[in-house]
């Protein structure tokens, strides 16, 4: 049961994708506009998201267009801008001096602003903006139930073989595993022993939900519920903002975990009075909110491991033809909002250098290997994509300990009407 005839597209390079999550649907897109023959694997039976929101940078936003115009389309389908043009920063625990700890009284002070222009996040409902993406996608690329387990190398037909758990194989002659945080292409290429092939607990986790948007605006007033709003304070933080048309509220809230994740999955039933502990004194819109998370499942909520790589990032996204992409190279913690569009952007340059690879295949005179042409364009993916997501992974962190503490903003000094400059005092270590 080989599965080497199966690929579409007219190009001499066969790229087998791993994973059909947000990064591998992207990356089989852009593949396939630049004439590849693509094959996408996922394990499940069918494409599959869950039921939260993600929001998408500018920069995420023209790396979709470049990467095929479709995927942008399906995005802006589906997605939901900020009405104002300013995040909001708040106080979500001290009372202010014109405020009171009466459940009705909503009012939160407010710490900063960021200002998120005409060009600011898009923000849209996970499985929708997937949904979208998949009616682009040709018959006959993806091939479901099949979870990747290894692949092998013969240097004579210079070829990839791959193997999956049902026993099935297929060939190509490249690699991209974008299986996701517990990326099993990353093991392969890192090898079982060493630590980057492995997530490690960032120890928080985090509940979400999507809320009603009648709900919401009735529970916290029209301005902070269509609007992003982080409400920040002692060890946790809070984030909601607007997806869906502004038909929904997108709500995620952090809460430290000491200790170790001894759940086998990265979700687990939280205990009831979990959620609630996690932000009891802080003002009422803020434990307002919770309540809307725990009336959606009737108190019955989960909780969400945070896992990055900061601890052991890897020390390579590519070997010969072979490459990770998205959460299976750069898992990160959520706090930028900013971890899928770190993949898009690596399927851009991903279909940018293969592309190049095929073309040099094509009008070249032979010289070089089929191998070592594949090989030099994903050698010049890792050098260019490394170092920038593996920041985002440390900024994350950092950027978490400012938003679980409350901050003082020290001083504020808008510059070019774009961005601005504000110095925050946090009372954290270092
Ligand atoms: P995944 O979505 O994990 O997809 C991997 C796919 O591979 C899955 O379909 C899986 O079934 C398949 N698979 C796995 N193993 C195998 C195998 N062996 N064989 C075959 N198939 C396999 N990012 C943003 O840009 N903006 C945000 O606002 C944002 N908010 C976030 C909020 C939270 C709380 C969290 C936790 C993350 C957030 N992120 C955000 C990050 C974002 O969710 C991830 O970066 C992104 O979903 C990763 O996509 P992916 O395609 O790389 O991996």
């Amino acid at each position: 049961n080989s599965d080497s005839n199966g690929v579409t597209g007219s190009c001499q390079l066969r790229v087998a994708i791993i994973g059909g999550g947000i990064v591998g649907v992207a990356m089989a897109l852009g593949l396939l506009r630049r004439n590849m023959a693509v094959r996408l694997y996922e394990q499940a039976g069918n494409f599959r998201e869950i039921g939260a929101g993600v929001a998408f940078t500018t920069n995420a936003q023209t790396c979709m267009a470049l990467l095929s115009p479709d995927i942008l389309a399906a995005m802006k389908a589906v997605s939901t801008k900020n009405e104002s043009p300013y995040y909001t920063y708040v106080d979500g625990y001290r009372c202010g001096p014109d405020q009171t700890d009466d459940d009705n009284d909503m009012r939160e002070t407010q710490l900063y602003q960021l200002h998120a222009g005409t060009t600011g996040f898009d923000a849209c409902h996970r499985a929708h903006f997937l949904d979208e993406m998949v009616k682009h996608m040709p018959e006959g690329v993806v091939a479901f139930r099949k979870r990747f387990e290894t692949y092998a190398f013969d240097e004579d037909l210079e070829e990839f073989t791959l193997r999956f758990e049902d026993g099935s194989t297929a060939t190509a002659d490249v690699v991209i595993g974008c299986d996701g945080i517990k990326s099993r292409v990353r093991q392969v290429l890192l090898g079982e022993d060493n630590p980057a092939s492995y997530p490690g607990f960032a120890h928080q986790v985090a509940f979400r939900g999507l809320v009603s948007m009648e709900r919401a605006v009735a529970t916290l007033g029209k301005d902070k519920a269509h609007n992003q709003c982080m409400h920040t304070g002692p060890g946790a933080h809070l984030l909601n903002f607007p997806v869906a048309q502004h038909t929904l509220m997108n709500v995620v809230a952090f809460a430290p975990a000491p200790g170790d994740w001894v759940h086998e999955r990265m979700v687990a039933p939280a205990g009831e009075d979990e959620l609630p502990a996690a932000f009891a004194g802080w003002r009422p819109a803020v434990r307002a909110i919770v309540g809307l998370l725990q009336e959606l499942e009737e108190g019955r909520l989960d909780k969400w491991a945070i896992f990055d790589t900061y601890e052991h990032p890897a020390p390579t996204y590519a070997s010969g033809g072979v490459c990770i992409a998205g959460d299976a190279a750069h898992a990160t913690s959520p706090h930028h909002g900013a971890g899928a569009g770190m993949g898009i952007e690596d399927a851009l340059a991903l279909a940018t250098v293969l592309d190049l690879a095929a073309k040099t295949m094509q009008g070249g005179d032979g010289s070089k290997t089929k191998r070592a042409t594949v090989a030099a364009a994903l050698a010049a993916y890792d050098a260019v994509r490394r170092e920038r997501t593996q920041w985002l992974v440390r900024s994350s962190r950092e950027v978490s300990k400012t938003q679980q503490v409350g901050c003082q903003v020290l001083s504020h000094q808008p510059q070019d009407g774009i961005s601005e400059v504000i110095i925050v005092k946090c009372p954290v270590e270092g």
